[in-house]
């Protein structure tokens, strides 16, 4: 038998996620991000399953965008932090890549280039985040600049991103949104701002184009908190193992390394084949919940490289080979996350290639 951990892959969950931002944005263009190797799920795989249902895909850095041509890509991909060298525009001109454009060294570049073809732009707006982006006050002249550049077509798209669309009770979403569209409406140019908690819970925000990653892959950006817009949501990795071993510990003995969970009575305890090593999160405390057979069980110990340690006293029927859902189908990672003190997008993105993608479609 082969070790069971492994990462399921539902492709028909994906495709739904899709149409479900398209039925929330139906009047805007839809860019699918898939950076960071599509949030751990494997970029090649949900760019292929997905790459006729949406106008352009987004990732961050020309090498993730050749490994989605190498796979037979053919959509748009937008270089979400554009290049990084003056050489990677030759490669972004001959491959369909679209840049953003987030300061003068970039457009400098890309005045200079000697380029086959042009490039379609992004013009990305800092309205608050002051992570990238260029100062409202010089979107005159970098317009200027861009429609005098013979390497770049005059299509330019309009950006910028939120920095708290995922709290529903900030005011910065719409503070940053009126800011971007005075800083935007001398231009006749198209305009994009949403990622996915404001595609979901803003939907002044949709604008010509919408860049969803995180709830494409079926999982809420609102963590805990509900929102009816997340309802439809499915999600595509499930992250599963299996019983491998099933021991009786005594009141008062300890389990696993550092001794940090201590038995307050007589219990059963299941070793599952999963750890650190496979992706799951080893800050992940006492009491986690996982899914044993379908029923709730709780994490106790710490989590090793390969193995966890579950208390299965309360549970009837588990046996060696039964199969453990450590987040997924039945279990939001958001709820996991919460238990390990980060968010859902870091647990699935942080899946290493160890962890066998197994792709299902229902
Ligand atoms: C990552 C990213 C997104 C997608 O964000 P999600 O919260 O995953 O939807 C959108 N726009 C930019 C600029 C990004 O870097």
């Amino acid at each position: 038998m082969a070790r069971p951990a492994q990462a399921s892959l539902d492709l028909s969950a994906l495709r739904h996620n899709v149409s479900h931002a398209r039925t929330l944005a139906p009047h805007s263009k839809m860019m699918a991000v898939v950076k960071a190797n599509a949030y751990g799920h494997g970029a090649a795989i949900i760019a292929a399953a997905i790459e006729e249902k949406v106008d352009a895909l987004a990732v961050a850095c020309i090498e993730e965008a050749m490994e989605l041509r190498g796979a037979g890509i053919t959509v748009p991909i937008l270089l979400l932090q554009g290049v990084f060298e003056p050489d990677e525009l030759i490669t972004a001109s001959e491959n369909d890549l679209w840049l953003m454009i987030e300061n003068e060294w970039q457009l400098s570049s890309l005045e200079q280039a000697k380029l086959a073809s042009k490039v379609h732009c992004w013009l990305k707006i800092d309205t608050g985040m002051h992570r990238l982006g260029i100062d409202p006050a010089d979107l005159e002249g970098f317009m200027a600049r861009l429609s005098g550049c013979m390497n770049s077509h005059t299509d330019t798209v309009l950006c910028t991103h939120f920095a708290s669309a995922d709290n529903l009770h900030s005011d910065q979403t719409a503070q940053q949104l009126a800011d971007f569209k005075r800083a935007c409406k001398p231009y006749p140019s198209h305009l994009s701002a949403a990622n996915s908690p404001a595609l979901l819970g803003w939907p002044e925000t949709h604008l010509d184009w919408v860049r969803p990653g995180y709830m494409l892959y079926g999982n809420s950006p609102f963590g805990q908190e509900s929102h009816p817009s997340t309802e439809a949501l499915r999600p595509v990795m499930t992250l599963s193992s299996g019983v491998i071993s099933i021991s009786q510990v005594a009141t008062g003995e300890a389990v696993g390394y550092a001794s940090t969970w201590i038995a307050e009575r007589a219990s059963v305890i299941a070793t599952v084949t999963i750890g650190y090593g496979d992706g799951y999160p080893r800050n992940a405390k006492n009491g986690t919940p996982v899914l044993v057979n379908g029923q709730r069980a709780r994490l106790v110990g710490r989590v090793s490289m390969d193995m966890i340690t579950i208390d299965i006293t309360d549970l009837k029927n588990v046996s060696i080979g039964d199969t453990v859902t450590l987040w997924g189908e039945g279990l939001p990672v958001a709820e996991v996350a919460h238990w390990s003190d980060t968010i859902g997008y870091e647990l699935t993105t942080r899946m290493p290639a160890r962890t066998s993608r197994i792709v299902t479609v229902d």
